[in-house]
């Protein structure tokens, strides 16, 4: 039989607004010192907006046409931003053949001429060069090429969550190491980590270089907790000791896999979780 003290931490929990899918996991949230986490989503809101439209010898509106005609094809927070940024006029252009190339963006066809709207890794991908200084801005880039060419680029920008801060504070007074994984650039992930004192960061991350990054932190003797929410995020919450989903803008397939749901997506209820199979622990022995 289950001890008592399970069933009222599962309670407590789930009048925190946090699930927890089995009372296995009180205990293992004992023994985790590693809190890795994704950015987009997870500490960021997930939410972008178009800043800036950069382009070079190509006309700025048929820039945002193209990119929005490809983007309309996709369900990435990237994709629904250039598309609403876009407006009606973007419904007069239609992208044939679209692909999507997990990581990097889109390629497709419009008015018989090819198009990539992606990040820099995607122009890399196809040979087309672009000017240095894509590279190094510090903000979350669609760059776009017709036929092989760069044409420019748009930047978009996510603003991190209002208690991302506190709840990085709350896992350093803790005791856990704070790690930050992301498939966008560098230069961006470097900016948030330093914006909310997160020990370690890693960019420019595919799918399966965060599946590598979490075995890398196991390997080295971390029990971790993962917190993610998008579909790339399924593989690497299967894989850490504590599997956890944002349950509000999280993708099915990850909520689904996860071991803990936080239901209303705020970063600080990672600790209340963690706090939770602590005292529950002790009220069982
Ligand atoms: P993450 O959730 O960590 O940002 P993704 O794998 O979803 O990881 O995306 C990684 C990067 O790939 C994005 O930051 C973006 O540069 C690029 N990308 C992915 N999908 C798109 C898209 N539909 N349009 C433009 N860029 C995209
Ligand atoms: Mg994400």
């Amino acid at each position: 039989s289950i001890p008592l003290g399970y069933f009222g931490g599962i309670g407590l929990a789930s009048r925190n607004g946090i699930l927890f899918k089995g009372s296995n996991f009180l205990d293992v949230m004992t023994k985790i010192n590693t809190v890795i986490m994704d950015k987009t989503g997870t500490l960021t809101k997930g939410v972008f907006n178009v800043q800036e439209v950069v382009t070079d010898n190509f006309d700025k509106n048929e820039l945002v046409k193209y990119a929005a005609a490809i983007e309309a094809n996709s369900t990435h927070p990237i994709a629904k931003a250039v598309v609403e940024y876009a407006g009606e006029p973007a419904a007069e252009l239609k992208a044939e053949n679209v692909e999507e190339i997990s990581g990097h963006g889109l390629k497709g066809t419009i008015s018989g001429k090819i198009v990539l709207a992606g990040n820099a890794k995607l122009l890399k991908k196809f040979n087309v060069t672009y000017p240095g200084d894509v590279d190094t801005l510090v903000d979350t880039v669609v760059v776009l090429a017709v036929d092989n060419r760069y044409v420019g680029y748009i930047t978009i920008a996510d603003e991190i969550k209002e208690d991302a801060k506190e709840a990085i504070e709350k896992m350093h007074s803790l005791k856990l190491q704070t790690v930050m994984l992301s498939g966008d650039k560098q230069a961006v992930v470097d900016k948030v980590a330093k914006a909310l004192g997160i020990d370690k960061a890693f960019g420019d991350l595919l799918p399966d270089g965060k599946v590598q990054k979490v075995q890398g932190f196991k390997d080295a003797g971390n029990r971790i907790a993962f917190v993610g929410d998008g579909v790339n995020d399924a593989p690497v919450v299967a894989l850490a000791d504590a599997g956890i989903a944002m349950g509000g803008l999280g993708s099915d397939a990850t909520i689904e896999t996860a071991d803990i749901v936080i239901q209303n997506d705020q970063p600080s209820k990672i600790t209340t979780a963690i706090k939770i199979g602590k005292i529950t622990s002790r009220v069982v022995w």
